[in-house]
């Protein structure tokens, strides 16, 4: 059985007090048989301040938003998978489509990030995901097999199942506007079919699928019904722990 996964983006919001206290927030009131796996993917100035406070609860645990694509050396300004490890998370997040857009982060350098990622023992959310233009012109489907096989399937069928995939439309990020639970159904099958090919039915089935883009409390239980749709990568309501929480607990 493949994981239920809820992990909040928080991006660059949340200063340290604020981050804390949300955090004791949802771990306070998270039920003590909650049986989804939740992630917290926070600044790295306090990475390990919520990895620490996540410890002692089961299925909940701290992620970076990025890692270098180097080990180490003259980066300035630059946080090392191996560094991200040592604060005790145990996610990267890669490939966000902010990352891609503002970083022009290609699917090379992603692909060398998830070596890094994996020499330091972090797990991968990967993210994919197409634009409105691209949707509109129907080069959707070959644009989201590209990011994963040009990042990832270099991969032996082992190394896959420390990824999780997250299929983020661009058009869906931030704005409200959230992929209708068909059109999100339709990708993930999508994208589970390709898993499929490539590495068998063992590993497309056991790989987790988050969807992305405007999810909230309001509209989570729809989505995670779907078949093919294990939880979601949550941005603007990871920042509020009751919406937070809610999601979490809509399988
Ligand atoms: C995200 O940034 O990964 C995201 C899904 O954001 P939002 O939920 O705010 O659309």
């Amino acid at each position: 059985m493949r994981k239920n996964i809820v992990a909040g983006n928080w991006k660059m919001n949340l200063n340290r007090q604020d981050g804390i206290a949300l955090v004791e927030d949802v771990l306070g009131k998270l039920p003590a048989d909650n049986k989804t796996h939740v992630i917290f993917a926070p600044s790295f100035v306090y990475l390990h301040k919520v990895a620490k406070m996540c410890a002692d609860t089961p299925k909940v645990v701290a992620a970076s938003q990025d890692c270098s694509s180097n080990e180490k050396g003259a980066f300035t300004g630059e946080v090392s998978a191996s560094m991200i490890s040592s604060c005790k998370a145990r996610y990267v997040v890669l490939g966000h489509s902010e990352r891609r857009a503002n970083f022009t982060e290609t699917n090379d350098q992603l692909k060398a990030k998830v070596g890094q990622a994996f020499a330091s023992d972090l797990k991968v959310i990967f993210c994919c995901g197409e634009s409105l233009v691209q949707r509109e012109s129907g080069v959707h489907f070959e644009w989201i097999k590209s990011q994963i096989s040009e990042s990832l399937f270099h991969l032996s069928a082992d190394e896959f199942k420390k990824i999780v995939i997250a299929y983020e439309p661009i058009w869906a990020i931030g704005t409200g506007v959230t992929a209708s639970t068909s059109q999100a159904q339709e990708i993930h099958a999508f994208i589970r079919n390709l898993l499929a090919e490539k590495y068998g039915k063992e590993v497309a089935e056991s790989t987790s699928i988050l969807y992305g883009g405007s999810c909230k409390p309001s509209n989570a239980k729809e989505l995670f019904a779907s078949q093919d749709i294990d939880g979601g990568l949550i941005g603007g309501a990871s920042l509020k722990a009751d919406d937070f929480l809610a999601i979490t607990q809509s399988f």
